[in-house]
């Protein structure tokens, strides 16, 4: 079941190794020229023509699934910046290298640094960035602290950390510098992708060069966006990464902005294209990351919570003014994220929500005073722990059925096979899961569960009608400000007919009287102008992002789970097999190859599971199995695995992973 035979697609092959080799000077840089507007690198989509680019005598820059910079001392020895997964080593022999002495590394995640061990094993030293040391020496400190694994409000460091440690000989600060055969090298501290991040100005052969890791992609690019969801600070307002879309873009800018001060005559990034115009290049990434986050302001739910972090934004046209409250209709009661509905008969209630053990002690109270009557139902809207953290509690002490919508049930019933921000750990029954328009009665109201796919993609909403009445229990989708997608780790999508526009032209369609919100005491509406408006803006976004980064649908740099194993996480034994879905989700408007394998543990031999292939067809999520050995001498612990994905023009090594639990 290991090892790594090759396929006959196309989509398939490997950068081969013996492929030119560019021979140095000035007409290689003709060819990055040339090829800008032609065949793209490998590291910014697909198979390259030629693997590898030779800038000037001394250096040259390997096109894998990241691009490598190989620094030649010209007798057998080379310097690699970042290594990726270790292909680069294909094409050392006919750039004359016998050996890799030193590798500086830009940042943690492991598509750059995942191959670094088959060169420290045979000498080579590592060089990190001070900041990020422990992800390369022990990632597994991450990966055991089930502070990252439940309940998380926070992404940094991002889950792309290496799953098995390396040999670290030292660490790069700023400003630090590094003499290295005909080069001299210093080190600039260039937070935004990662915390820690540094790039590289590399002067060699009278020329400078700077290797600024996934800072930027290509004149106006980045390689994605949800590595910049991050805490920021306005005022005495200090939100968490949880509340922080693009929160990193702000040191991202510095960051780019030190790189211009350095003046180099390159700028090579780790993902995309050598700009020879790094100052054009930073400008345009600046105007549009700002075209595109005064898009996500100007409808964000986030100013009706935190109207401190967006006064620079105030009375901006094309800002959607917050919607006023409504008074709350009898028949409701709000307590913590609880909304209860209650019946004139014998005011038995439908509870929807339950935050926390609190909740049910209140509902008790609330029976004993006879404010409320028999608990006959429990609704719930999404996953996240401050809204089932009491269900566990209300399910020993009321019994009644707990309904939602079977997107959502499949979350709460199963949570170890989801990595969500904010997820519980609770395993929730689930009595009936509804279908999408789905109505029944209860008592004197007609309720309608809808799939509501809004602040997350495993969402419900529903509709409560009543005589002239027609209240919409949205969740956390929206407030009197607009749409909830502050956190990009919830799952986002743009589109037509997905994630928001799919709510709010559901929202248009029902014409709620009332909406309400968990964390908002009063109801809202939305007037049709105030949809349309939101969805033109989706609409906008969906281009504007879309311009922004590589793929062809922005979707893929906004969803960092559009590649997932399914079950995230499962028990198993040793001897035993495991088996899980890689779930792929194709953004893209047309269908797309896809080949999936897992990477297995050096403790059970190391290698890979064969490739796993399908064709996706366009806008579907898609399940490919993988089969995965678990040898019986395996000992117990939790072990995770990286996922090799090939998808449609791009190869992405190690892009999710999947954790088994060997007992
Ligand atoms: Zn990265
Ligand atoms: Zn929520």
């Amino acid at each position: 079941m290991t090892g790594k035979k090759p396929t006959r697609r196309q989509f398939l092959k490997q950068a081969a190794g013996a492929a030119a080799v560019g021979s140095g000077g000035a007409a290689l840089l003709h060819r990055v020229r040339a090829e800008r507007g032609g065949q793209v690198w490998a590291a910014s989509a697909g198979t390259p023509q030629t693997p590898c680019t030779r800038l000037f005598p001394h250096l040259a820059v390997f096109h894998g699934p990241v691009n490598v910079g190989v620094l030649l001392d010209g007798q057998g020895k080379a310097l690699l910046i970042d290594c990726g997964d270790g292909r680069v080593e294909e094409v050392l022999p006919s750039l004359g290298v016998q050996a890799v002495d030193t590798i500086l590394c830009t940042h943690h995640h492991r598509d750059q640094a995942c191959g670094a061990a088959r060169f420290t094993q045979k000498g080579a030293k590592l060089f990190v960035p001070a900041a990020e040391r422990p992800y390369f020496e022990k990632p597994e400190t991450y990966w055991q602290d089930l502070k990252h694994r439940w309940n998380y409000y926070i992404f940094h460091p991002h889950r792309l950390m290496l799953v098995e440690g390396l040999p670290v000989a030292g660490e790069c600060k700023e400003d630090q510098q590094i003499a290295w055969g005909p080069a001299r090298i210093r080190a600039l501290a260039t937070p935004g992708h990662t915390d820690g991040a540094v790039s590289f100005l590399v002067e060699v052969d009278g020329r400078r060069v700077i290797f600024c890791g996934d800072l930027i992609y290509d004149h106006g690019q980045v390689w994605e966006l949800y590595s910049l969801q991050k805490g920021f600070r306005r005022g005495k307002r200090q939100i968490s990464d949880y509340h922080g879309f693009m929160g990193a873009q702000w040191e991202l800018k510095d960051s780019l902005d030190r790189l211009r001060k350095a003046k180099p005559d390159l700028l090579i990034p780790s993902h995309g294209r050598i700009m020879e115009k790094p100052s054009e290049a930073i400008d345009a990434l600046t105007a549009r990351m700002d075209a595109c986050y005064d898009k996500y302001v100007a409808i964000s739910a986030l100013r009706h919570y935190f109207p401190e972090l967006f006064e620079e934004f105030k009375g901006r046209p094309g800002h959607m003014p917050l919607r006023p409250g409504l008074p709350v209709p009898d028949c409701l009661r709000h307590i913590g994220t609880t909304w209860i509905l209650v019946s004139q008969q014998k005011k038995a209630a439908l509870v929807m929500d339950c935050g926390g053990p609190g909740i049910v002690k209140t509902l008790q109270q609330m029976q004993q005073k006879g404010e409320l009557g028999p608990i006959e139902g429990l609704w719930i809207t999404h996953y996240h722990n401050d809204h089932v953290g009491g269900v566990a509690e209300f399910q020993k002490t009321f019994d009644c059925p707990c309904i939602t919508d079977e997107h959502l049930a499949a979350v709460l019933t199963q949570p170890i096979g989801w990595r969500l921000p904010c997820i519980s750990p609770d395993v929730i029954r689930v009595h009936r899961p509804t279908k999408h328009g789905e109505s029944w009665t209860w008592r004197e109201f007609k309720l309608t569960a809808f799939f509501f796919p809004g602040q997350t993609l495993y969402h419900s909403a529903l509709l409560v009608e009543q005589g002239d009445l027609k209240m919409f229990f949205v969740g956390d989708s929206h407030t009197p400000a607009g749409i909830d997608d502050y956190c990009a780790q919830n799952r986002n999508w743009l589109g037509q007919d997905v994630g928001f526009d799919r709510c709010l032209a559901l929202v248009e369609q029902l014409q709620p009287t009332h909406m309400f919100n968990c964390h908002v005491d009063v109801a809202f509406s939305f007037r049709t102008e105030d949809i349309r408006f939101m969805r033109a803006n989706l609409a906008e976004r969906e281009k504007l992002f879309g311009q922004l980064m590589p793929w062809d649908h922005p979707n893929y740099g906004m969803d960092e789970s559009w590649v997932r194993a399914f079950p995230y996480e499962q028990k198993t034994k040793s001897g035993q097999g495991a088996a899980l879905e890689v779930v792929l989700t194709n953004h893209s408007a047309h269908a797309q190859r896809a080949a999936v394998r897992a990477v297995l543990p050096t403790a059970w031999g190391g290698g890979a599971t064969d490739w796993a292939e399908a064709e996706i067809p366009a806008k579907t999520e898609h399940g490919v199995r993988l089969r995965i050995p678990i040898p019986a001498s395996a000992q117990a612990g939790r072990y995770v695995l990286p996922i090799d994905v090939r998808f449609g023009p791009w190869d992405l090594p190690q892009l999710a992973e999947t954790v088994l639990q060997v007992e």
